[in-house]
């Protein structure tokens, strides 16, 4: 049985996302992805592999196996990439970021521009591909699990993520989160290199 891992407190990351939008976005959302897939997985032949798996498995097979899944992954995931007090990136997140992009401050202002690119619903990743950062937007519920590109970050840009502390305003959204509340330390223990 999979479960929605989110391991802080409702009130943890305000004034960026208030009690209210934890409540529903981990409560309704994320939980929910969790409980249908364990439904759709029954008595498959999903059951009992990890979830990457089930992801890598599914996609284009299983529509509603692989959004469930993936769901499930990309909420754990972007829960773990958040903290309130944000800590600066050091050690090799800050080397290759100095080098690609010349400042920590540019890196921030690209990711921010790139994320607001994405139409719809989906996802603004940070990965790391052959030794290099790059980002990538996905649609819905994919991700980049099962590519060459490792995953080292998420902002969520379904409209639940946002519209209750921000209305329209997905600009100031992603701009408060990836200024305000990445955990650059957990990002760079995911690099490979
Ligand atoms: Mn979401």
């Amino acid at each position: 049985m999979f479960s929605a891992q989110m391991e802080y407190s409702d009130q943890v990351l305000e004034p960026f996302l208030s009690s209210e939008t934890i409540n529903f976005h981990y409560g309704k959302h994320h939980v929910g992805y969790a409980n249908t897939l364990n439904s759709l997985i029954k008595e498959t032949e999903f059951h009992k592999l990890p979830l990457e798996q089930i992801i890598i498995q599914s996609r284009s097979k299983h529509p509603k196996i692989f959004n469930n899944a993936s769901q499930l992954f990309n909420h754990n995931f972007y829960w773990k990439c958040l903290k309130k007090a944000c800590n600066a990136p050091s050690g090799k997140l800050l080397s290759l970021i100095n080098k690609q992009f010349g400042s920590f401050d540019k890196f921030l202002e690209d990711y921010i521009t790139f994320a607001g690119t994405m139409f719809g619903s989906g996802w603004s990743w940070l990965v790391e591909e052959n030794g290099k950062l790059k980002f990538l937007n996905t649609s819905n519920a994919e991700n980049p699990i099962g590519s060459d590109a490792h995953a080292l970050c998420v902002i969520d840009l379904w409209e639940h993520a946002y519209y209750i502390d921000y209305r329209n305003n997905r600009a100031d959204y992603i701009s408060k989160i990836v200024t305000n509340c990445i955990n650059w330390n957990f990002c760079e223990s995911l690099l490979t290199i």
